[in-house]
């Protein structure tokens, strides 16, 4: 590991680092002069020790450390690594990751057993495995829609028992994993709580698995160090959603990041997906951001339908209507048709009613 020190460092922030090195079982050798590049590896010249994941995030908490310029042999659960293959996600019939592609479709909050129920079985018929929908809505104002809380997990397991489809709902506070967790196939976590450690671990422990959508202004290395907290509880069932960044230009709710989507491939090996709906906060635009987003690379879509998106008690004007999203899922077959690739269809039937 290769790290930069601050200047002028007193005597004690110096023995701090390394100290830590020696308790580490790291040697240490100042690669210049100025005594600024530390670089630490095996103690008499042997190899570097195998550092844990914490080592690195242990020197950069260290005052005089002002960057970690090579991380050696500390990985992360979340890198990519030399020839590591994709991490493929399952939830009931769908898949993420690899060569596969799932579609995760439905309102932004259960309202009632109807519509939720009228809404699923149409997702699923035009190509949806996994059925959204929020019970427990973190909203921006106190006084909006909280959504329907335990009667909308009822709705939602009723549902899943009739449809067969997947359910992916969010879970805001560690308290209701539990309640949460009897009713999804697949724990969101919402952008608001991208850095909610407690939540995250939660999750991690639940050993379910968890899709993390990206914080509105959280650097990559944020979101994925955020992913690394379900990871170390033994949980790699992430999948990262990007959901738009927050930009400077009101036109769109939020900027989708599509260069994101193409990087954070290249440096892990967890799946992606894209979130058109919150990304741009415009029915019009969810189906161009759909594309750019599958092209980019993701490996699903979570998107937001209504049949009457005028009637929905959040997030109307983003919402597609049915033969919208019919267009949507046609267009997800074809980009992955591009590049060896394949949109997994629902198979799952739902009990008789
Ligand atoms: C949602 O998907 O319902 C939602 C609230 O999204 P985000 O957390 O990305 O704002
Ligand atoms: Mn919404």
């Amino acid at each position: 590991m290769l790290l930069r020190l601050r200047k002028n460092l007193s005597r004690a922030e110096l023995e701090a680092v390394l100290g830590l090195a020696r308790e580490l079982g790291y040697g240490t050798r100042f690669l210049d002069g100025g005594r600024e590049i530390l670089a630490l590896d095996g103690v008499d010249g042997g190899p570097e020790p195998v550092g844990a994941p914490d080592h690195r995030a242990r020197f950069e908490d260290l005052a005089a450390v002002s960057g970690v310029l090579d991380a050696g042999e500390s990985h992360e659960l979340f890198e990519r690594g030399e020839g590591r293959a994709d991490t493929v996600v399952r939830v009931g019939d769908a898949a993420f990751g690899g060569k596969h592609i799932s579609l995760v479709a439905g309102p932004c909050a259960i309202e009632d057993f109807d519509s939720a129920l009228e809404i699923a079985r149409a997702v699923r018929e035009r190509g949806a495995t996994c059925l959204r929908g929020g019970a427990f809505k973190p909203r921006t104002s106190p006084y909006s829609f909280q959504g329907a809380r335990a009667k909308g997990l009822e709705i939602l397991a009723q549902v899943k028992l009739a449809t067969g489809l997947a359910v992916v709902t969010e879970v805001l506070d560690p308290r209701d994993v539990a309640a949460v967790g009897q009713v999804a196939d697949m724990f969101q976590i919402g952008s608001r709580n991208m850095q909610n450690s407690a939540l995250l671990i939660e999750v991690g422990k639940a050993k379910k698995p968890v899709l993390l959508k990206r914080g509105f202004a959280a650097t990559l290395r944020e979101f994925l160090l955020a992913a690394e907290y379900v990871l170390a509880q033994g949980n790699e069932q992430v999948v990262l959603c990007e959901r738009g960044i927050r930009g400077f230009d009101p036109s769109t709710r939020n900027v989708l990041d599509v260069g994101a989507v193409a990087y954070l491939k290249r440096l892990t090996h967890l799946p992606v997906v894209v979130d058109p709906s919150h990304a741009s906060g415009r029915s019009e635009l969810v189906r161009p951001l759909s594309r750019a987003g599958l092209a980019a690379g993701a490996d699903g879509l979570i998107v937001e339908v209504h049949p009457h998106p005028e009637f929905t008690h959040s997030d109307g004007e983003q919402a597609i209507d049915l033969e919208e999203f019919r267009l949507v899922a046609a267009d997800a077959r074809a980009i992955a048709a591009l590049d060896g690739r394949e949109v997994v269809a629902p198979r799952t039937q739902g009990a008789k009613r």
